[in-house]
């Protein structure tokens, strides 16, 4: 280099503009959060944005505009921050997880391993999660982005446990592991089952009740089954709030099958497992104390800003067995920067990992359990609330009992075809941005499924609902588009 060249960084040159532009980013997001309630649910991306966000590969950068393109992304998101937003299963994010974004940005911290405070953020939430669920000290457990991922660092530890963990250098002979779940399962158990090399083929889905809990004599008769043919089973997966219609299994029974017969019990809890924290789902929730282990999400039900999921292992041995390699470059020490053994990198598979720790940390630490426990509840009245609505309005049929935060229903008329109107009912509802409830299949037809894990919710949204879909579909049948054949 020459003394005529500047040597460069990517800090600005002026820290006071530096500032008042962060401050009006800052001011941005605020207003944005504060908007989130009024207004669309989902706002369509428009064409000028979508051409906006073509332009060719900058070669030379300009802060301007790219604070102003992030500006006007702002309003298109998704509407999960909006009280109307009842699709699938999304958090509805909180303003102060902002902050906790701002600190973590500014320390940048990588929670792959050594020793710096970020790690004992993460130390702390998971001595919180084992209070939770009431698991012991010696338990373990990873921040991880959600409950696919975790449930695929569960199901490796329950794989490798098989074979006293020499699968992990020989690998697996195919078809010899089988495992167990409901039909009521979320994708993401056969996709962990695919990726670990089982094959979503070993992957039992065993018939529901009439609760759509699992059937647990088919599942003991299952076992026993595959046992009598030579095959090994190695886990069972219960659901601890099925995405569909919130159904929980009995976790109790499910803890005595898998004691019995010396199998992993796992259980996705996506956003039900967190529902511990309410006084009228913990009950539902017993044996969840005796697993081996659970997936769920900060990013569902407790609001934590996506994205932020989490793995719970009963066997910090098994844990660590299923993941620990250490190359020479990543030796631990005893002292300086390398101590803090074990790292996080020995439980999971990732080895440059954020800083989520913090914006869940920050979550519990502001908001507390309590509040946060009751905000569930204040969900499961709200979708009682609105079974009680569906019930007592003629034109509108209820589908599967309200077991804890989803109400699934459909719009009724003769002589039509009820699913494509109930799927153009609810396209309908989230295109004129009144409302965003998803579709799912309930005994073979669609249903109009409400799902509310959203802290913005009122009962007047449900009103509103209700009312706008009692509105289109009398809008959709007077105009003869979905007349059966
Ligand atoms: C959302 C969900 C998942 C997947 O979780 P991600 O965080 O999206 O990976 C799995 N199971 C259930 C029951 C869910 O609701």
């Amino acid at each position: 280099m020459t003394n005529t060249q500047a040597e460069q960084t990517l800090d600005p040159d002026d820290w006071d503009s530096f500032r008042s532009r962060a401050h009006a980013m800052l001011d941005a997001a605020i207003d944005q959060m504060i908007n989130a309630p009024q207004g669309r649910v989902w706002h369509p991306v428009t064409d000028e944005i979508k051409a906006a966000l073509q332009s060719d590969l900058p070669a030379l950068g300009d802060a301007q505009t790219t604070d102003a393109q992030m500006k006007n992304l702002l309003p298109y998101g998704v509407g999960n921050t909006h009280p109307r937003f009842f699709g699938w299963v999304h958090g509805a994010g909180t303003p102060s997880n902002i902050l906790a974004e701002m600190a973590a940005a500014a320390m940048n911290a990588n929670l792959g391993g050594r020793d710096h405070v970020a790690i004992y953020v993460e130390k702390q939430v998971i001595a919180w999660v084992k209070a939770i669920f009431d698991f012991p000290a010696s338990a373990s457990g990873l921040i991880v982005s959600g409950t696919s991922i975790a449930t695929l660092i569960a199901l490796k530890a329950a794989r490798d446990r098989v074979s006293d963990f020499a699968a992990r250098k020989t690998g697996i002979s195919a078809g010899q592991l089988v495992g167990y779940t409901s039909t009521q399962t979320h994708s993401c158990v056969a996709r962990a089952f695919d990726m670990l090399g089982l094959g979503t083929d070993a992957l039992r889905k065993i018939p529901v009740n009439a609760n759509f809990e699992i059937d647990t004599d088919a599942l003991r008769a299952a076992i026993k089954a595959d046992r009598a043919a030579g095959l090994t089973p190695f886990a069972v997966i219960g659901t601890a709030g099925a995405v569909n219609v919130g159904a929980i299994d009995d976790l109790d029974t499910l803890a005595d099958i898998a004691a019995g017969e010396n199998i992993w019990l796992h259980i996705d809890g996506a956003f039900g497992a967190t529902g511990i924290l309410s006084d009228e789902i913990k009950p539902k929730l017993r044996g969840i104390e005796r697993t081996d282990s659970i997936a769920f999400d900060f990013h569902k039900w407790l609001h934590v800003n996506y994205d932020a999921g989490f793995v719970l292992m009963r066997s910090e041995a098994d844990h660590r067995r299923a993941f620990s390699e250490r190359p020479d470059y990543l030796k631990g020490a005893d002292r300086g920067l390398a101590a803090g053994n074990p790292w996080p990198t020995e439980y999971g598979p990732e080895l440059s990992r954020g800083f989520r720790a913090l914006k869940i940390w920050a979550q519990l630490s502001e908001h507390g359990t309590e509040k946060l426990g009751q905000l569930i509840s204040q969900n499961c009245a709200q979708a009682r609330y609105l079974g009680q609505l569906v019930d007592a309005d003629p034109q509108l049929e209820r589908r599967a009992p309200v077991a804890m935060n989803i109400c699934c229903f459909r719009y009724t008329a003769p002589e039509t075809n009820l699913n494509t109107l109930n799927e153009e009912i609810v396209i309908q509802l989230q295109l004129r941005g009144i409302a965003a409830p998803s579709t799912t299949m309930i005994h073979g037809e669609t249903a109009i499924r409400v799902n509310i894990t959203n802290h913005r919710t009122r009962r007047a949204d449900l009103d509103i609902l209700t009312a706008a879909i009692r509105e289109i579909g009398a809008e959709l049948v007077g105009s003869g588009s979905h007349a059966a054949h």
